[in-house]
Parts: C-alpha cells; structure tokens; sequence
C-alpha cells in the first residue's frame, strides 16, 4: 500500500489528518494563494479544525495574508522528539516556506533545500488532529510538486484559474500533472477567480475582464468539478494586503463567494 492509499490513522505522515488538499495553479498571479487562504480561513470559521501549508517557494505570502509575519514558529519536545509549532491566527495552524528564509531577500531555493523545508513542514512539524490540512503550492507543474505527492498522502488538487486563455491553458496542464498514471491525485476541482468586476455603483453590472467563464467550461471539458467563481472585488486585494481574509467578511460579495465555494466543497 502506497501512502495514499492507507487509512489516515494507519498512515507515517500526517497521521491525523482527515483531509489534504493542495491549492494549484497552472499560472502565476491568478489568486491561488488567496484561494488557499480564504478556503483555510473560511473551513476554520465554520468550525473545522485546519491546517495550512505555504509551499509557494517563489513567493511565500501566507504569513502576510494571516498576519503572522513577524512570528516565528517554537519548537517543542513531545516524547523525545523536537517538533515546530505551527503558528495560529483566525482558528488556522500555518507554516510557510517563509518563516524557513529571511523573505526580504529573494528567495533562490535549489531543489534539495526547498524539498528539506518541505519535510520539515510535513514531517517535523506537530500538527495533531485535523479535518483539513490546506497546501498552497508554487504555480506551475515543478519538483515541488513531484516530491510533495511523493512524500504526502495527498487527499486531491484543486486548481485556480483566472477565464483567460493563457490561464486555461495552464490550468490544463496543471489538471493532467495531477491524473499523470505516475502521480494520480483526484482533482477535487477547478476554482475560476477574477471572474468578472462589478463597481459598487452598477451593483447590476458585470464586466467580463479576463473572458466569460472560460475555467467553468474547462471544467465541463475535463469532466472535473466546478467548484465556482470568485469576482474581481478590490476588497479582497485589500484583505489580504491587511492579513485578514475577506471570507471573514460577513454579508459583502467577497465573503458570500468564498463561502458559496466551501460550501460547494465540502
Ligand atoms: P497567486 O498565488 O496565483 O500568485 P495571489 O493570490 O497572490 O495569486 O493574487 C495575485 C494578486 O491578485 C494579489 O494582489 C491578490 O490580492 C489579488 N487578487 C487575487 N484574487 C483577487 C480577486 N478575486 N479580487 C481582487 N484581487 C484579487
């Protein structure tokens, strides 16, 4: 029996997580890493208890997002052994790639030592039981990605997308890395954000910026889930800018869009 195909009890690593999710992205700067946060943060709100990996060696913006930048993990020794702590803000566990690497310089990761943060975040962290453990991966189809679903029980992908061609395209690509024969992780589905803008005076009004629904009928074509469709809303830039997500936001468009979403999900 491979790791994934064991009993989450029965498994070495993340032994008591229910579910593990990774966040993907064929394309950088689509808003995965807002997904990932929203999607952490929302499942927190609505009482599971969640975990959440920032694995974006490119550009690890977890920290940020959860307003925990200056904090750094504690280790802990639990039965002989030194664990990292995670740190925890809106009801979610987080470790980023970041708190690894001084994030004011630019972080030039070789292969070997982000897969040595990686291991260190999967395997010498103390996570303890959890509905869900969240992972924000770097965009693209990289190593990252192959030592990842080789060292952890991944339970499914879900993959970002803008409705831009460019975009889909990479999603695509991103969607067959994971149903590889060699990888074979479910994708959970597909996630279009920046779907259209609407301006809070023409509440009405729908402006198709990046395209109409082109991850919608990528996910029909593909025979995977359409999770749904998140708008472009200047207050969920602002919300990660002040490290609160916007899906803690009660009764506005952003926080209805993530919630439809975790709905849909779970
Ligand atoms: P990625 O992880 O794919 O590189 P990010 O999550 O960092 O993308 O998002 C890129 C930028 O777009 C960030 O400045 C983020 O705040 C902004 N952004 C993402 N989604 C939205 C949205 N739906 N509405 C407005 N701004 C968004």
């Amino acid at each position: 029996l491979s790791q994934n195909d064991r009993a989450p009890e029965q498994r070495k690593v993340l032994p008591g997580v229910k579910n593990i999710i990774a966040i993907a992205s064929g394309k950088g700067g689509v808003g995965k890493s807002t997904v990932a946060a929203n999607f952490a943060a929302g499942l927190a709100a609505q009482g599971f208890s969640v975990g959440l990996v920032d694995a974006d060696i490119y550009g690890p913006s977890m920290p940020l997002m959860f307003d925990v930048e200056s904090e750094k993990p504690r280790t802990k020794e639990i039965d002989g052994k030194n664990y990292i702590l995670p740190v925890e803000n809106y009801g979610v566990k987080m470790l980023s790639i970041g708190f690894f690497a001084d994030t004011s310089q630019a972080i030039v990761w070789r292969g070997p030592m982000a897969s040595k943060a990686l291991n260190q975040m999967f395997g010498d962290a103390y996570w303890g039981p959890l509905d869900y453990m969240i992972i924000d991966l770097p965009p693209g189809t990289g190593d990252i990605h192959l030592s990842l679903v080789q060292g952890v029980p991944l339970t499914g992908a879900i993959i970002v997308s803008t409705p831009q061609n460019i975009a889909l395209a990479d999603a695509k690509k991103a969607v067959s890395m994971f149903q590889l024969e060699a990888i074979k992780v479910p994708v959970l589905g597909i996630i279009e954000n920046m779907a259209y803008f609407t301006p809070a005076e023409l509440p009405d009004k729908k402006y198709y910026i990046f395209g109409r629904e082109g991850a919608r009928d990528l996910a029909v074509d593909l025979g995977v889930p359409f999770l749904g469709e998140i708008p472009i809303v200047q207050s969920i830039r602002e919300a990660g800018d002040v490290g609160r997500p916007a899906v803690l936001q009660e009764e506005t468009i952003a926080g209805d869009a993530f919630r439809e979403i975790i709905r849909n999900f779970v």
